[in-house]
């Protein structure tokens, strides 16, 4: 895996474009080049937000036009530091730790995964979940909307990036500035 040469690179700027490509890979947990689209190949699952209340969605699925090029693998949901995050789904966690300065939850769905950053876990690699189910709590950062923090939250099939708003059938969203 030699594109994870570098994982404590830190990053000046508040767009985390390259590192967050980095991280994507890693969470993809793959060698080779993750891709996007917006849909599973398979039936969407019904899943709950990792937010309660329903959060804003202060940015949307983005997903590049080439395996490391510039976009948004995921969504980010606006939140307070210390508010619970929940799993969309149900699951086992695979990944659980901090990657980049940044804690990183992975819950493994069988076909599909979700991801959920920054986040302090209170869960641990192996631990079966049930959709809602806390796993952790929100950092303040670093994130996608510092210095106000939000959820970014991913959804991946295989290697492929999916938009996880379809697990809360949240279709078309109304995009709000991700200030505090
Ligand atoms: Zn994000």
């Amino acid at each position: 895996m030699p594109r994870r040469a570098r994982p404590a690179t830190r990053r000046p700027s508040r767009r985390l474009g390259a590192g967050a490509a980095l991280l994507a890979g890693v969470l993809a947990g793959v060698p080779g080049a993750p891709s996007a689209r917006s849909a599973p190949s398979g039936e969407v699952p019904v899943g709950v937000w990792p937010l309660d209340p329903v959060p804003a969605v202060v940015a949307r699925f983005d997903p590049p036009t080439t395996p490391y090029g510039a976009g948004h693998r995921g969504v980010d949901l606006a939140g307070r530091p210390g508010q619970p995050v929940r799993t969309a789904l149900a699951g086992r966690v695979s990944h659980a730790s901090v990657l980049a300065g940044r804690g990183v939850v992975v819950v493994d769905h069988g076909a599909t995964r979700t991801t959920y950053e920054p986040v302090a876990a209170a869960v641990t690699r192996g631990d079966a979940v049930a959709a809602g189910d806390r796993i952790g709590y929100l950092e303040a950062a670093p994130s996608h909307c510092a210095p106000a923090a939000c959820l970014h939250w991913g959804w991946i099939e295989g290697e492929t990036y999916l938009d996880p708003l379809l697990l809360v059938g949240a279709g078309p969203v109304r995009l709000l500035p991700p200030t505090g």
